[in-house]
């Protein structure tokens, strides 16, 4: 297979095949673990014809690793970019990438709703920095284009969001933010490029936790960051100084993971959207958000740009705290865990996971209820998830 001869090729085949250009150690048909740091030559010239770049070749490991490097290809060919770069964990992708563009005096627009670490880079990092930050209502697009047009050296966007699955419209922010000349960079970790690629939308960047569906087992932390070339190097240039590097030994893992990305993002799908239909039916849950429903607001700008809503839905219970904690404590298909993106279901209450340093008020201001449960379905049989979560919904 040939680097080059994705063009036409669907994710499922991608997915499997991506980055796999040549065959590796002695015919062998997986990729080495090449648990390296250093890269000798027998002859300087050589050594240094591939330090100064003019040949192909490895240094040191915090730079470039053959392992890592067959990662960043496979989620290249699965995202359409014409580079990636890899990290040690998401938010080394994300810190990374909003610190290779932005220094005193620019201006990031983003949203109130980001991932919990990204927003800590917003309201606590980048001012420090001397970086001017608005971040607006979340699904507010007037508000966002209004905010991009008082000057914006990079609109940042996560889509959907964390935990209640708000929808935002790409392709409107994008043409906003590329009106005055702005860079968009999209996290793409909960859609993941199965169901959504936001660089076919028109965004420049794409960044995405690796640790979450691309690895899909939690086994293995990673970053990954996409997009044009002259974009990605300027990144893997601060990340390469910076030094958060993604490790062999996580990106074999990573790897191996991918190869059944479509499979499970597929399945995770399904059963997302059924369990979401499930409750949306049940006299004891107030609300259940979930962009695949069609009662969610950001249903049919959802049905535009991703080709599957993804596996992860939250679900509101009537009644207070004490039912949720009934509910979680009786269920026996899922570990109450914060993360998601796992081939086994993972849940929890965001009160006590992603906002459990947020005060109550601060929770209402963002939308969350008390009673709030988010679910990362896994690839479990539906039926017998559905029986799980009835018998804990008939407990509380
Ligand atoms: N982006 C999103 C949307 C996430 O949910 C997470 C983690 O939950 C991250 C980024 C950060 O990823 P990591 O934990 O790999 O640093």
């Amino acid at each position: 297979m040939k680097k080059d001869n994705f063009s036409g090729k669907k994710s499922g085949t991608k997915a499997v095949w991506g980055g796999f250009g040549e065959l590796f150690y002695k015919g062998a048909t997986q990729v080495p673990i090449v648990n390296s740091v250093t890269f000798g030559y027998d002859n300087v010239d050589d050594w240094f014809d591939v330090a100064v770049g003019k040949k192909e070749g490895y240094i040191y490991s915090r730079n470039t690793n053959p392992t890592v490097e067959v990662f960043e290809e496979k989620v290249r060919v699965l995202e359409n970019a014409e580079a990636a770069t890899s990290f040690s964990t998401g938010m080394a992708a994300i810190s990374n990438t909003l610190s290779t563009f932005l220094s005193q005096g620019d201006r990031v627009v983003s949203i109130k709703d980001t991932y919990g670490g990204t927003s800590v880079v917003f309201l606590e990092f980048l001012p420090k920095q001397g970086v001017d930050v608005a971040l607006c209502e979340t699904t507010d697009h007037d508000e966002l284009e209004a905010e991009v047009k008082k000057g914006c050296k990079v609109l940042y966007l996560e889509t959907p969001t964390n935990p209640t699955l708000k929808i935002l419209d790409l392709k409107r922010l994008i043409k906003a933010a590329h009106e005055v000349g702005a860079l968009v960079v999209v996290d793409n970790t909960f859609a993941t490029p199965i169901n959504q690629r936001p660089l076919e939308l028109g965004a420049d960047i794409v960044v995405q936790s690796a640790t979450k569906y691309l690895g899909g087992h939690s086994d293995a932390m990673g970053g990954v960051v996409c997009g044009k070339k002259e974009l990605v190097k300027k990144i893997f240039h601060y990340r390469e100084i910076n030094g958060a590097s993604l490790h062999a030994n996580s990106a074999y893992l990573l790897l191996r993971g991918i190869k059944t990305l479509e499979l499970r993002v597929l399945r995770q799908n399904e059963n997302a959207m059924k369990l979401a239909e499930y409750l949306e039916g049940h006299p004891k849950v107030e609300a259940v958000y979930y962009p695949g429903l069609k009662s969610h607001p950001g249903h049919e700008i959802a049905r535009k740009q991703m080709s599957g809503f993804g596996g992860v839905f939250a679900f509101s219970l009537k009644g207070d705290f004490s039912g949720v904690k009934t509910f979680l404590n009786n269920l026996e298909l899922a570990h109450l865990a914060a993360s998601l993106g796992s081939v086994s279901t993972l849940i929890g209450p965001p009160k006590v996971t992603s906002h459990v340093e947020a005060t109550e008020e601060e929770r209402k201001a963002l939308g969350i209820p008390e009673s709030l449960i988010r679910c990362a379905v896994g690839i479990e049989n539906i039926e017998d998830l559905m029986a799980d979560f009835k018998q804990a919904l008939s407990k509380v």
